[in-house]
């Protein structure tokens, strides 16, 4: 399948590991040319050597100011937005009685509005050309919270609703939002959190982010794409 994404231009945040990584490296594979970001530069700097067309960006992406940098770079850099790929660091472990406000805000911050920042910087330049893909990595917990994930679940949920506004106010203009919902999968955020239980591939992850982002996806919009292994129990 021809998912038509030879010499779009992707920016994907927090991007140097992990899921973020295998979205970039799966882009890069159909051949589009990429924006990376994360805060540790030699990271960074590994991706961009192991893949073609690839501007890396180190900044850390709740920095208000970083959306605007990647949107201004990609489109000096390669003249056009076609893709974003929202994505931070997860937050930390707490119940929902534990979080304090401090916390919460600094959740909202990187696991909401940083993405609400970067699309927002983007949807000129896709509006302009009448084609956008505007993809979030989130969480299962956005389907299902988890007890002990709270902040994921607050600031998660908040997005969802940001982005399934956004889907309809701009579906007619070519661009598509969706989220995707990954599960358990064997990347250095699992080990931090010390969860256990059968993991998916960061690879495929990258491959489904990808279609999201593609041609054939035109029609999928305001989704909560699960890439979970079935753990969801719910029916939506
Ligand atoms: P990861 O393996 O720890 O990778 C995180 C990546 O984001 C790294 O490249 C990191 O590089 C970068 N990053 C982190 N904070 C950043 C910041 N403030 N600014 C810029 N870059 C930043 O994590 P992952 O497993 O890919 O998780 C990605 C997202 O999916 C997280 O929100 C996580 O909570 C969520 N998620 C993961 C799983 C899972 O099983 N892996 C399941 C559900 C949800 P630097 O540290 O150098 O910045």
């Amino acid at each position: 399948m021809d998912l038509g994404l030879r010499d779009r231009v992707a920016i994907v945040a927090a991007s140097s590991k992990g899921l973020g990584r295998a979205t970039a490296e799966a882009l890069a594979a159909e051949g589009a040319r990429l924006v990376i970001n994360a805060r540790n530069e030699a990271a960074l700097d590994e991706l961009a050597a192991a893949v073609p067309d690839a501007l890396a960006i180190a900044g850390d992406i709740t920095d208000p100011a970083l959306p605007c940098r990647l949107v201004d770079a990609a489109m000096v850099k390669w003249g056009r937005v076609d893709i974003v790929v929202g994505n931070a660091g997860g937050p930390p472990p707490g119940t929902a009685l534990e979080i304090d406000d401090d916390q919460i805000l600094a959740a909202v911050n990187a696991n909401l509005l940083a993405s609400v920042r970067l699309a927002r910087a983007a949807v000129p330049h896709m509006r302009a050309q009448r084609w956008g893909r505007i993809c979030f990595i989130t969480s299962v917990t956005v389907r299902q919270p988890v007890g002990h994930l709270a902040l994921s679940n607050v600031a998660r949920a908040g997005l969802w609703g940001w982005a399934k506004t956004a889907a309809r106010d701009l579906a007619e203009e070519g661009i598509t939002v969706n989220l995707i919902c990954p599960g358990l999968h064997a990347t250095d955020r699992l080990l931090e959190t010390g969860t256990t239980g059968r993991t998916g591939d960061p690879a495929d992850f990258g491959r489904v982010a990808a279609f999201l982002c593609s041609e054939p996806a035109n029609f999928v919009n305001g989704i909560a794409m699960g890439v979970d292994g079935g753990v969801v129990a719910g029916l939506l």
